[in-house]
């Protein structure tokens, strides 16, 4: 029994027009494949197909204001309505309020509270510990809460060895930033054939993807679709080896922004939840989505052993 947690940062499910709404009208084949023809847009969503089902899942939580990175993600990691609690959405980066929250428990102490072997696919660099330490950075959300687990991080090394997976999926981005002119560059199906391999190894595997929210923000058509034909290999990659009859892949996201580039702001659209597996295992986990709090309880649901669920 194996989950795949594929975090997408910033996509939500905008409106079918291809002057404002890049994953309208692209040629995405794998993802049209999912969806039988269908683009990942509102339109599209209630879906069940072969091999994946699509939820319109709400992203807002009755809260006002735009929903935000650091407490959407901190309501998928614990399950509650983190917003509604303190009274807005907040992010980039948690504040004590919203850490708190994670430190108390999130998807990843529960899992492991279960027995379930869990763990963080992204790869670090040595100067992202560094600052962490001296604290000229803070811990976003999702690391935050794989550190409050005391989960090891995996880094450089990892990467290298194919190990990890690295935030842009091919690994080209430590050559161009970080500094590692020798960084091994895979294609990003084959980041999608490793993401398979590495969450086989685990029971619950996340995978933290940001890039789609900072092209959000930057209203970059050019960039999107780049960014669109990019993930849609690493899915084909992903599913060709997958074993679907023995685990689910989560795909979603934290608030909409990069479905709608007619604002450089997020947006209150719903997000999308893409599930891929065997048809029962997956409707079932589908049944009880309708926002963003309802992630955590559907996870726990797919880990506990059915006589003990009350
Ligand atoms: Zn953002």
């Amino acid at each position: 029994m194996n989950f795949l947690f594929l975090f997408i940062d910033g996509v939500g499910l905008g409106e079918n027009d291809p002057s404002t709404n890049p994953f309208a009208g692209a040629t995405l084949p794998t993802i049209q494949k999912l969806l039988r023809n269908h683009d990942l847009t509102i339109e599209s969503a209630p879906f069940v197909g072969e091999i994946a089902s699509l939820l319109a899942i709400d992203a807002n939580l009755n809260v006002d204001g735009l929903p935000q990175s650091a407490t959407g993600q901190a309501v998928i990691l614990t399950g509650k309505n983190i917003p509604a609690n303190i009274g807005y959405h907040y992010g980039p980066k948690p504040n004590p309020e919203v850490a708190e929250f994670l430190k108390k428990g999130n998807m990843f102490c529960a899992l492991e509270g279960m027995g379930s072997q869990t763990g963080l696919l992204n790869a670090y660099p040595p100067a992202y510990f560094e600052a962490i330490k001296n604290g000229r950075r803070l811990y976003s959300a999702i690391p935050l809460a794989v550190n409050s687990a005391g989960l090891v991080f995996k880094n450089d090394f990892d990467l290298i060895n194919g190990q990890a997976i690295s935030a842009d999926f091919t690994g080209q981005g430590w050559r161009e930033h970080l500094g590692y002119s020798d960084m091994p560059v895979i294609s990003p199906y084959e980041a999608g054939k490793r993401l398979a391999q590495l969450s086989i190894e685990l029971d619950f595997a996340f995978f933290e993807y940001w890039l789609s929210d900072y092209v959000g923000h930057h209203q970059d058509f050019t960039q999107a679709n780049q960014l669109l034909i990019t993930l849609d290999q690493v899915i084909n990659g992903l599913i060709d080896n997958w074993n679907h009859s023995e685990g689910l892949i989560l795909i979603t996201s934290d608030h909409g922004n990069m479905e709608d580039l007619s604002t450089r702001r997020h947006t209150n659209n719903p997000v999308p939840a893409i599930i891929i597996g065997e048809l029962n295992n997956r409707q079932q986990f589908a049944d009880s989505l309708h926002d963003l709090t309802d992630i955590y309880p559907a996870i726990m649901r797919y880990f506990r052993p059915a006589h003990a669920v009350k």
